[in-house]
């Protein structure tokens, strides 16, 4: 195996022209798949590339480095918005996974049950992508997923950075994981929500992201839509509320089972981010 450690963005993009290369950030999804004979053994990682460290606020939104751990944005200070975001953080894997994991890894892998990818769309976010030959592009999160383990990054380009354009100020919001138990398991669903409320508990904004009920986790629209105006009590998931879901059956639970979870997490979290 060839492993190369570039130390700018601009080595680690010529290196990424090599043929079958793959990009690894912190490894924790990569070298697993690697055993399991998916991968290449040309690798650049990208842990060396102080362009992609850190996290920076600007004026109109915070931008997470694609270098940036769980771990450091869990500590992070970010205003109660990015709550659900740091509660899923604190449910990916262990700490030493998280100390580890970058939340770009979480992205690019694509899995449906990736627990990033909820609250990421719940903010939404967008991330950036650079290649050698065309430079820099933006997309949002909700485009840049295509399906499962599919994105719609192109094989010259590395994911650079994931902005979130500032969420409203009141805005609070809530992570929720249902595993068949508490730690280190895969989601059987999984529910993100953001909501702003008036004096009097009426909805002026409310964003509801579901995962691992579809090949890629979404946002619940027609909720969201409807729930503008009305006081949060009365807030009520239908099933018709859900029609974009598809929940398979697998190992970890039915789709008849997914399908009533989801409705009831989705209804306990949005009185759990009011209360
Ligand atoms: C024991 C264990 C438990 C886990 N538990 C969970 C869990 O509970 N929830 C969960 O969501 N995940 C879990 N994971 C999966 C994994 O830890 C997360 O998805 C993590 O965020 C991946 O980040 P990484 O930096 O390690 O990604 P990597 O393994 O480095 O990369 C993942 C994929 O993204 C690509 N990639 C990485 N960075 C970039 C970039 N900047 N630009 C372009 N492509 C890039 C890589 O080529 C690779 O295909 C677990 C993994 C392990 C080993």
């Amino acid at each position: 195996m060839a492993l190369y450690f570039p130390t700018s963005l601009n080595d680690a993009l010529d290196i990424l022209r090599t043929p079958d290369c793959s990009i690894v950030s912190g490894g924790t999804d990569y070298f697993p798949a690697l055993k399991r004979g998916q991968g290449n053994t040309v690798v650049l990682s990208l842990t060396k590339v102080p362009e992609l460290h850190g996290l920076t606020t600007a004026q109109n939104g915070v931008r997470f480095g694609a270098g940036l751990t769980w771990s450091q944005m869990i500590k992070a200070d970010l205003p109660p918005a990015f709550n659900a975001l740091k509660l899923a953080g604190k449910e990916v894997g262990s700490i030493q996974i998280q100390n580890t994991a970058t939340l770009a890894g979480n992205l690019c892998n694509a899995s449906p049950a990736a627990d990033g990818v909820p609250a990421l769309l719940a903010l939404d976010s967008e991330v950036e992508l650079q290649s050698a030959a065309r430079g820099t592009r933006q997309i949002t999160l909700k485009d840049f997923l295509k399906g499962v383990r599919q994105t719609d990054r192109k094989a010259d380009e590395i994911l650079t950075s994931i902005f979130v354009p500032h969420p409203p100020k009141d805005m609070r919001s809530v992570f929720s994981k249902l595993g068949s138990r508490s730690y280190l398991v895969i989601s059987i669903c999984m529910t993100a929500v953001n909501i702003v409320l008036d004096n009097e508990g009426q909805v002026c904004d409310l964003r509801v992201a579901v995962g691992a009920c579809s090949p890629v986790a979404q946002r619940l629209t027609s909720l969201e839509e409807e729930a503008i105006g009305q006081h949060w009590r009365d807030i009520k998931v239908r099933e018709d509320h859900l029609a974009q879901l598809s929940p398979i059956d697998d190992v970890r639970a039915s789709a008849a089972y997914r399908w009533a979870a989801v409705q009831e997490q989705i209804q306990r979290s949005v009185s759990e981010v009011v209360g």
